[in-house]
């Protein structure tokens, strides 16, 4: 059976180059990067040339990139690391109703200590009003943490915009780039953010590791406590072979971002298309324009998403309902909920997110075998009337 995997919003896959430069971290060269004697040297050059790596992709100073294990990790470094250095200022963030989980029950569980949180609400596209914003910053307010991109439906924040508010009312602002980083171009600089996380696991490098932008002379605390590594804000041990890779994939993602994007929006905008017009009753979710160019939320009417999906896999099309970290769970997405869609249309709303590997005929062979499921499901709608 054919084998199509629309699911790059979730994780991708490792590339062949990034595995290459990898491996001899995982056998030969197993030095820490600390020690003195002879195994630790050979080592540790290859963090610094993979934190250059990782600053180019964003346009940040090397001494400005701390490894971590993951967005999530990233996200927590982010808010709790800023709000336990600037308990002087205050106890306010403000975020939005979408974010990713890791931002989002950050925020829930930071609520239990005493901080306050104001959550952004959207509209039916799934976009914030800046008013709300500004309105919503207060004398005490530390954060602000805006995504940078919606992992369900690709819409794309006014991240420039929100920072020069932030900028003006001298708030700390941090964007979650989880679901850009390697996509499109990032420039720190021209963006003017103050704490930017990335995850290498969203663009082609292995899970386990991922990187933190924190402009200088941000104050913030590390989330993780102990050894000096990465400038005191993160301990621990280098993931070595993780950081060589993603050292290799930011390089790779920067060389070919322009080639791949045009590829896999073209692709992308031809499943949609075929969608649309092969299956009636469908509705794509989120902002018509502004939205990432590999991502298709689409609402199948009439339809239970989890029945569609289970369908699709055993034709071997890997897709996901809603985002894939609360899979599993039977809750309609946070985020559709928030955009208050139909019912009709959250129920049956399926994430397509297409990436590196992909071709013309993964999206023929959909578009062959995704009409027919869906008239099938549908017959079995007691509310499907045609
Ligand atoms: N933020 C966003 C927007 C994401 O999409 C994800 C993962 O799906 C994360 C954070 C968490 O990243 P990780 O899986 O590397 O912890």
């Amino acid at each position: 059976m054919r084998k199509v995997y629309f699911d790059h919003n979730a994780t991708t896959p490792i590339r062949p180059e990034v595995q290459a430069v990898m491996a001899p971290f995982l056998s030969e060269k197993f030095g820490n990067p600390s020690s003195l004697h002879w195994a630790g040297r050979e080592v540790r050059a290859f963090v610094e040339e993979a934190r250059e790596k990782a600053a180019k992709l964003i346009n940040a100073d090397p001494s400005e990139i701390i490894f971590t294990s993951c967005g999530s990790e990233g996200d927590n470094m982010a808010i709790k690391g800023v709000l336990m250095g600037n308990l002087k200022k205050g106890k306010h963030v403000v975020t939005t109703i979408v974010e990713h989980p890791a931002v989002y029950n950050t925020c829930r569980f930071l609520e239990k200590f005493d901080f306050e949180v104001t959550y952004l609400p959207v509209d039916n596209y799934g976009m914030i009003d800046l008013d709300d914003l500004k309105k919503a910053i207060r004398k005490d307010t530390v954060l602000i943490s805006v995504m940078y991109a919606n992992n369900e439906t690709g819409n794309i924040f006014p991240i420039k915009e929100i920072s020069k508010i932030a900028k003006e009312a001298g708030v700390i602002f941090h964007t979650d780039a989880v679901q850009v980083a390697g996509k499109i171009p990032l420039d720190v600089k021209e963006l003017e953010v103050d704490l930017l996380t990335v995850s290498g696991h969203k663009f082609n490098a292995p899970k386990g590791v991922g990187f933190q932008y924190v402009r200088k002379g941000i104050d913030i605390l590390p989330l993780i406590s102990g050894g000096h590594q990465e400038r005191g804000l993160r301990a621990g041990t280098e993931n070595m072979a993780g950081i060589v890779a993603l050292g290799k994939a930011c390089e790779l993602a920067r060389e070919e971002m322009v080639v791949k994007a045009e590829k896999v929006g073209a692709l992308r905008d031809m499943l949609e298309r075929g969608i649309l017009e092969k299956v009636p009753d469908t509705v794509i979710n989120g902002h018509p324009e502004r939205r990432l160019y590999n991502t298709s939320n689409i609402s199948f009417k009439y339809i239970e998403a989890e029945a569609l999906l289970v369908m699709l896999d055993m034709n071997g099309i890997a897709v996901s309902t809603g985002s894939a970290c609360s899979s599993g769970a039977t809750e309609p997405s946070h985020v559709l909920t928030a955009m208050n869609l139909d019912p009709l249309c959250s129920r049956g709303a399926i994430r397509f997110s297409l990436g590196y590997g992909n071709t013309k005929e993964d999206v023929d062979y959909c578009l062959d075998v995704l009409p027919p499921l869906v008239e099938k499901i549908r017959k079995m709608s007691p509310f499907y009337k045609k």
